[in-house]
């Protein structure tokens, strides 16, 4: 009925998540709320690591992307799953690091990572750093040799593959700030350059073609790439790369409509194009990583939002008002991105107008959505915006110097805090 699984509607025709009541949730702390399904999350992380070992004979890891949505609890989660995590800052690497994660399952990203980021890497063992460019290849050599130590390296491949996306998402292709270009010869020169490092050890070569990604086509495109460069490294410079990490980006279900292939056929596809290419190509299977984010944190999370005022505009439209913004809600205004939205307290009901929800921002783009299709809300009302777990609060900020929402796991029913509300001082926290 609704978009994610989780959702339900109860007895008195509110709307549940994780079998808590949504309109009690926002009751007991307050709105805008963030709401987690812990489930959700642990079945999203099994399904990505059954489909390795069905299809791949284990012979992989998924990392969770925690730019998708970080906090130590998530980690802690993600971490109990036995998944690996991908950071792409000192401050997911610092999260990773305070909630226990094991440091070794940690791959370390970033177009221009600083020097203080490169050190803290090294420091906290990561098991892979994903390398962009030739300036950071060389300040890691330093970095690296400075601590007499060796740490295991992967270079970003732009494997030229448009994957028919938003194009701010597209980042496989040559006109991107990520990675090494395979068809100028540079990501064939960086592993020259590599290999001859002392201080680093080149294990794998990394591709993400974008996110959002609803066909195979695509990763399987990418993966033989991909495939076809291990080999003409193996015979040119008799060098072998070991692993073979081909990202993130599988799309999910915001609406109705959205149709996702899942990640098994994903799995599936992949291993036997894996394969069927090596053997092809006279090249070992590599150990495979991917990086899911979105897929693991977006159908897991709502948003709670109250409403405030209603504005009828005769023949143009109806504004439905929030008691949040585009700053805990940053999608519509970056990429006009759907959702599904649901009157809590009215589930059952049908949607009988269409509305576009607006935030408290002073900017007229800050919208959840237009034209949305909605019960009809009043003020007071319990609006929830569904699969927004990803990119929501990790993508949240203070604009307005409004308080950032806290995020709430529920679990069976069950709910706790795993990040609390701002409060006005944190606001003012670091002003002097
Ligand atoms: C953002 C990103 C991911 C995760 O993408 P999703 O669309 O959230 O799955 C994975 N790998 C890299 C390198 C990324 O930049």
């Amino acid at each position: 009925m609704f978009v994610s699984e989780n959702l339900n509607v109860n007895e008195k025709g509110h709307l549940t998540i994780g079998g808590a009541d949504t309109v009690e949730l926002a009751a007991e702390y307050g709105t805008p709320l963030y709401v987690m399904d812990e489930q959700t999350v642990r079945s999203a992380c099994r399904r990505f690591n059954d489909s390795i070992g069905k299809f791949y004979g284990g012979k992989g890891l998924a990392c969770y992307a925690s730019k998708a949505f970080s906090c130590l609890e998530m980690c802690r989660i993600v971490a109990s799953e036995g998944m690996g995590l991908d950071a792409v800052s000192i401050g997911e690497l610092y999260t990773a690091v305070k909630a226990g994660f094991p440091m070794e399952k940690v791959g370390f990203h970033g177009n221009n990572k600083t020097d203080e980021e490169l050190n803290y890497a090294v420091e906290c063992g990561v098991g892979h750093i994903i390398v962009d460019n030739i300036s950071e290849l060389i300040r890691l050599e330093n970095i690296a040799a400075e601590k007499n130590a060796v740490p295991h390296i992967m270079l970003r491949i732009k494997p030229g593959i448009d994957a028919h996306t938003h194009d701010f998402i597209k980042t496989g292709q040559i006109d991107s700030k990520f990675g090494f270009a395979l068809e100028t010869g540079e990501a064939f020169e960086a592993v020259k350059q590599a290999i001859e490092c002392k201080n680093v050890k080149l294990m794998g070569v990394h591709c993400h073609i974008g996110s959002q990604i609803f066909d195979i086509a695509p990763f399987e495109e990418a993966a033989k790439v991909m495939l076809e460069f291990i080999a003409k490294v193996k015979n040119e410079l008799n060098y072998e790369i070991e692993g073979l990490n081909l990202g993130g980006g599988f799309g999910i279900k915001y609406l109705n409509e959205h149709d996702p292939a899942p990640f098994e056929t994903y799995m599936e596809r992949v291993s036997e194009t894996v394969k069927s290419e090596c053997e092809k190509l006279g090249i070992a299977q590599p150990f495979i990583y991917i990086e899911p984010g979105r897929s693991i944190a977006a159908p897991a999370g709502i948003t709670l939002y109250k409403v405030g005022a209603r504005k009828e505009i005769p023949n143009i439209r109806t504004y439905v008002s929030i008691d949040g913004s585009m700053a805990d809600s940053p999608r519509y205004i970056l990429y006009k991105s759907e959702y599904e939205a649901i009157v809590a307290n009215k589930a059952n009901e049908e949607r009988s107008e269409r509305v576009t929800i607006a935030g408290k921002c002073c900017e007229s783009g800050d919208l959840i959505g237009e034209n949305m299709p909605l019960q009809h809300a009043e003020s007071g009302d319990i609006i929830a915006v569904c699969a927004t777990g990803a990119y929501n609060y990790s993508m949240s900020s203070n604009y307005n110097r409004l308080q950032k929402p806290a995020v709430v796991f529920v679990n069976n029913g069950e709910s706790r805090v795993a990040v609390k509300r701002e409060t006005l001082d944190d606001i003012i926290r670091n002003d002097m």
